[in-house]
């Protein structure tokens, strides 16, 4: 045989071994058999270079080591899911879908959730292309040699696959293997981790892959993106994916009705402590895809989904001590310090007590027993006091009437349930939040700077706003704690490569009380350069699309500053973006303003987002469901009926791509 035909034939054979071992739990040969035909392969291709293929088993031990992951922007964006608690919740959700689809039979497919790390796995020609960690959703990591070090993922599909497809899935760490992990890491002296799905996700992450091949990890897939995959139902793509070769959980329920739905989560609410991996709930999705496609998204979630959450687990402890932490805005948030407690698989120490209603609703007091809890959010919460167990002695709690900080009298706006330190320029969290919100990775990314490096770098007096960071020099920065010449440099140069972000997240960056990355973008795209946005009046404001009274008076009030005006002709001075760049100034146009679209269907000439993109930059809003409101429906193939019928019985106008594209 052809060396190239027997190196072939090697490949196959072992993806077959593998596919039949990790994936479907039914070894044909034994490890030891494996390992020598792995090894035998091997060793043809390190004898033969010129046969080497990135979709090879032998790929797998890793070996291939990352120093900086590159962040990469998801073709569709990867979404959060809607919570839902109670029969009640899902009944309401049930009556959402039936006012938008009308009256058809709707199914639902329950899966389970599966607690780990979210991934993207993109899929070309049936081989592994890339994969890429959730990150926030718009983009990500590319983790791809990684990933394939984990054998249930195929690097190259069976059976007949569309060309190209993304595949969503969660990387988890089976109980097993996670409980092994940690023996082995006791029997060093090493710290044992805390709970297997961190793990997971700090696993990605791992500069060597090899280090990522040895730890036990597993993918279990439920979601395909893509156009023209041919499949029409949630419980089809689930089916279509096993025949691929990817790891799909049998367990999994079509339900013709939410009381299905809800015996589903009962007996998996139980029986969930059987399996072998974590998991926090059900996700039901709504089976049909065009029914999906009619129902859309929200700004977090798809409204065809939704997860029902498991019962969080509950433990008390007691509640030592409330201290109170400053934001960069100023806010206050009170803090119960508690005595640590296993929770869920993780040590709990702090939990956050929000405002002093809360802890007046609760009638919380330091040295109370208190219930906490621990949901999918990473904070755990209390829920109530034991208030058998209070002690003789205890007083009310007394919530604090200066700064912690920087002692100022506290304020509170009515309609607030927070309470701010006003002392904005004097007060340090406050200094160094807003440095740290200026370098963070949606505002001005700027890397080789922590929220540790700001500060020290406030405690040296070096910086006192963000403006100061321009003038940093490697000089000054080498001699704090834990600086090399390495890093000061790579922080100055950081800093440095900072001016080219563009004017919209200069906008966001400048920390501005309300005005969050979308309304930051709105605003410069109003306004265009700064220069024009500092003299804006309230009453100007509130005319820009989507700016409210309380985001104007705050906009207002940032540039009245005289601090802050000088911080901002500084920033220029340095070069940051202050203007909207002449490529989105050309590509812009007021064609559409004041109008309002809804988008549904399949496009031919362009892609459902680009078209959405090019209603913005007109100057045009996209709604996400027919109303009063809406001036057009822009109709593509396959739209729903009940989105046409709706559109047509309040009278707005239905045009298709080419009306649209011809306004434009
Ligand atoms: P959340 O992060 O709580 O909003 O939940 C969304 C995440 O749930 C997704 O990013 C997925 O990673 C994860 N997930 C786990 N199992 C499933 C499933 N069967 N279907 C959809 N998402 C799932
Ligand atoms: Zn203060």
């Amino acid at each position: 045989m052809k060396i190239e035909q027997q190196i072939a034939s090697l490949r196959t054979e072992l993806r077959e071994h593998n596919h039949n071992y990790y994936v479907l739990d039914t070894p044909t040969i034994s490890d030891y058999d494996f390992d020598m035909k792995l090894k035998e392969l091997q060793q043809l291709e390190a004898a033969h270079p010129e046969f080497h293929d990135p979709s090879s088993p032998s790929l797998r031990v890793g070996g291939m080591v990352t120093k900086n992951f590159e962040t990469v922007t998801h073709e569709q964006r990867m979404y959060s899911l809607d919570n839902s608690y109670s029969k009640e919740d899902l009944e309401d959700w049930e009556k959402r879908i039936q006012r938008v689809l009308g009256d058809v039979p709707i199914q639902f497919t329950c899966e389970l959730k599966y607690d780990g790390a979210s991934i993207s796995l993109t899929y070309e020609n049936g081989r592994l292309a890339r994969a890429v960690t959730r990150g926030d959703g718009f983009q990500g990591d590319l983790v791809t040699t990684n990933i394939k070090t984990i054998n249930s993922i195929p690097l190259q599909l069976k059976g007949n696959y569309p060309p190209k497809f993304d595949i969503r899935g969660e990387i988890v760490l089976p109980f097993a293997g996670f409980h092994k992990m940690n023996e082995e890491r006791i029997a060093n002296g090493e710290e044992p981790y805390m709970n297997p799905r961190n793990t997971a996700s700090g696993s990605l992450k791992l500069q060597d892959s090899a280090a990522v091949a040895k730890r036990p990890l597993d993918c279990l897939l439920y979601g395909i993106v893509g156009e023209n995959t041919g499949i029409s139902t949630q419980w089809q793509m689930l089916e279509k994916a096993r025949t691929w070769g990817f790891k799909v959980p049998s367990i999994a329920k079509l339900c013709q009705t939410v009381d299905e739905v809800l015996e589903f989560v009962d007996y998996w609410n139980v029986h969930r402590h059987d399996l072998p991996y974590e998991t926090d709930g059900v996700v039901i999705k709504v089976n049909n895809l065009q029914h999906q496609d009619e129902l859309g998204y929200t700004s977090k979630s798809p409204r065809w989904a939704m997860a029902y959450k498991f019962k969080a687990e509950q433990v008390s402890t007691v509640l030592n001590e409330i201290t109170y932490q400053v934001g960069r805005t100023g806010a206050i948030t009170p803090v119960a310090n508690l005595e640590p407690v296993l929770l869920a698989g993780t040590t709990v120490k702090r939990a956050s007590l929000h405002n002093a209603d809360q802890i007046a609703k609760l009638d919380i007091r330091e040295n109370d027993t208190v219930f906490v809890e621990k949901g999918g959010e990473i904070i755990p919460k209390i829920i109530k006091v034991d208030f058998d167990e209070r002690p003789q002695n205890s007083v009310p709690t007394k919530y604090i009437e200066n700064c912690p900080e920087c002692h100022t009298p506290l304020t509170r706006t009515e309609g607030d349930a927070k309470h701010y330190c006003t002392n904005y320029y004097g007060c340090p969290p406050q200094i160094t939040g807003r440095i740290q919100h200026y370098i963070s990775r949606k505002a001005m990314d700027i890397e080789g700077m922590g929220s540790e490096t700001i500060e020290l770098l406030f405690k040296e007096g070096l910086v006192t706003n963000y403006a100061d960071l321009y003038t940093l020099t490697k000089e000054e920065v080498m001699p704090l704690e834990r600086m090399a010449e390495k890093s000061a440099e790579n922080l100055v140069n950081g800093v440095a490569a900072s001016v080219k972000i563009p004017f919209e997240r200069v906008m966001f960056a400048l920390g501005i009380r309300f005005v969050g990355e979308t309304v930051a973008k709105k605003l410069a795209k109003a306004y265009k350069n700064i220069d024009a946005m500092m003299v804006a009046t309230e009453e100007e404001l509130v005319a820009v699309d989507e700016i409210g009274e309380r985001i104007a008076k705050s906009v207002v009030e940032f540039f009245q500053n005289e601090d802050n005006r000088a911080i901002v002709s500084r920033l220029k001075s340095y070069g940051v973006q202050f203007e909207l760049s002449a490529e989105k100034l050309e590509n812009q146009t007021e064609k559409l303003k004041g109008q309002t679209f809804v988008v549904s269907g399949v496009f031919e000439k362009v892609s459902r987002n680009e078209l959405k993109k090019m209603i913005e930059d007109n100057g045009g809003r996209v709604g996400s469901s027919v109303s009063s409101k809406t001036s057009f429906l822009v109709a593509g193939n396959n739209m729903g009926p009940s989105k046409r019928a709706k559109a047509e019985n309040l009278n707005v106008a239905i045009i298709s791509e080419d009306d649209f594209l011809a306004m434009v």
